[in-house]
Parts: structure tokens; sequence; C-alpha cells
């Protein structure tokens, strides 16, 4: 490589690395969100420790897991996120729900109006929890992010992702801005690896 087409690359490397308008894109894995209550029975006696802390402020991954048990199959060793929550919730992907047997809807984090129910299991207890979802696209941003993108809270917008060989747009990605919210847009497993997105695959709003 010539200087000048070495040049050019370094400036277009850093031009990309400093704009502010790239959206690191976070894998969310299933996962589960507690009441204390539900935490007791399913750990009785123990504290939630963390395992390890997650982008978004306070919020980290636990070192509990718990089995889903559906009518139809199983997923073991789904990590407890932190801290507790108001309600109990059940994060999984589509092709998961499907393996269960669990017709979970596509929605909202807390929006679990008609949500079905399934089984939580560990060594030392379960519960059954209404609030299965399929967490629909969001995008967690700081406030001022929502400002320079002109965009506000439950707002829609389309995301470019440019990942290896598989270049795909996402629509129905909803807006989550808060004054604490660290710039990242969260999608599911199955919609990450559909993509080809692993952790350092950057999206953009194409259409806000
Ligand atoms: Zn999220």
């Amino acid at each position: 490589m010539d200087e000048t087409a070495l040049r050019a690359l370094v400036q277009r490397i850093i031009k990309e690395e400093l704009d502010p308008d790239r959206i690191p894109i976070g894998v969310s894995n299933h996962h589960i969100h507690l009441t204390e209550a539900d935490f007791n029975t399913l750990f009785p006696n123990q504290e939630m420790t963390v395992l390890k802390p997650l982008k978004q402020p306070k919020e980290f991954a636990s070192k509990q897991t718990v089995d889903i048990v559906g009518p139809k199959g199983t997923i073991k060793h789904v990590r407890v996120l932190g801290p507790c929550r108001a309600h109990s919730q059940v994060e999984i992907a589509r092709s998961e729900a499907l393996n269960i047997g669990v017709p979970a809807p596509i929605r909202l984090s807390g929006h679990l109006d008609g949500a079905p129910s399934v089984k939580l299991v560990t060594p030392d207890g379960e519960v059954t929890v209404q609030g299965v979802i399929i967490a629909k696209r969001h995008i967690h941003m700081s406030n001022e992010d929502a400002k320079r993108f002109g965009v506000k809270l439950g707002d829609t917008v389309s995301v470019e992702v440019q990942s290896q060989d598989r270049r795909t747009i996402y629509n129905d990605v909803i807006c989550r801005p808060r004054e604490d919210f660290v710039l990242e847009m969260h999608i599911d497993t199955d919609e990450a690896n559909a993509a080809n997105v692993d952790g350092n695959t950057f999206g953009k709003i194409v259409k806000a």
C-alpha cells in the first residue's frame, strides 16, 4: 500500500471511530429479571451477586442462573440480571420460544399484558412467572443523543447495520432516551445471528 492509500485508509478509520452517530450494537442473550420475592423463592438465603457489570448504569449480570421450563422443552442456565425489579420478566429469542413451546409476543421490556407464563426452576425452588417476551429492538441513548438524532421517547427508527458480508436494515427500532443511558442498540441472538452481527458491529439511523 503506498503512502496516499495508507493516509486515506487511516483518515477513513479515524472519521468512522469519531463519528458520534455511530451506534454500538449490543446482542442480548436470553435473560431473566426477578422481583425480590421471586429471587428469594428461587435462591433462598442467597444474595444476588455481581458477575459482571453491563453497559447501562447499575445493570449487571449476576452469578445466579435458572432453568426456564416450557411445555415442550427447557432452556438451562439462563442468567439472572440485576438489580431486582418490580415485575419478573423472561426475555428469550423467537427460536427458543418455539423450542420450548411458549407463544411469546414481541414486546418492549415491561409491557407484559397478555404475555404467557412459564416455570422457572433452580435446585432450591420454583416459581411461575407471567411475562415471557421476545424483546422488541430498541436503542438506549442519553437525552443529548436523542436531541442529536432528532428523536424522542417511543419514536420508531430504522437502523442500518454494516456487518461482514451482510448489510442489514432493522425497521421498528424503538428509541429509549434517558438521562443516564449509554448509547447502545439492543437486538437478540436470533436477530444478531441472522445479520452476522458480532460484538464489534455498529449501526446508523437511516430514517427517523
Ligand atoms: Zn436494552
